[in-house]
């Protein structure tokens, strides 16, 4: 598990013509249930290249969370 109970939330649009607004909690994206692409960088933080989700809204969209926008929220 990661974090200390806080959730971290960031605001990222999907890709889809909605571009919509999905919240993504920072626990869900470095823990499981994500697609990877890249690998893991050695951090020493294992932290994900890149992480691509489903809209929660539409099924074109894909949500796209990149390691310095997880940096940037850790
Ligand atoms: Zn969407």
């Amino acid at each position: 598990m990661v974090g200390t109970g806080m959730a971290k939330i960031i605001k990222v649009q999907c890709t889809g013509p909605g571009q919509h607004e999905n919240e993504i909690n920072l626990d869900d994206i470095i823990g499981s249930d994500v697609v990877i692409y890249g690998g893991p960088i050695a951090t020493g933080r294992d932290l994900p290249a890149r992480v691509v989700r489903r809209c929660d809204i539409c099924d074109q969209g894909k949500v796209i969370i990149t390691r310095e926008m997880i940096e940037e929220n850790l």
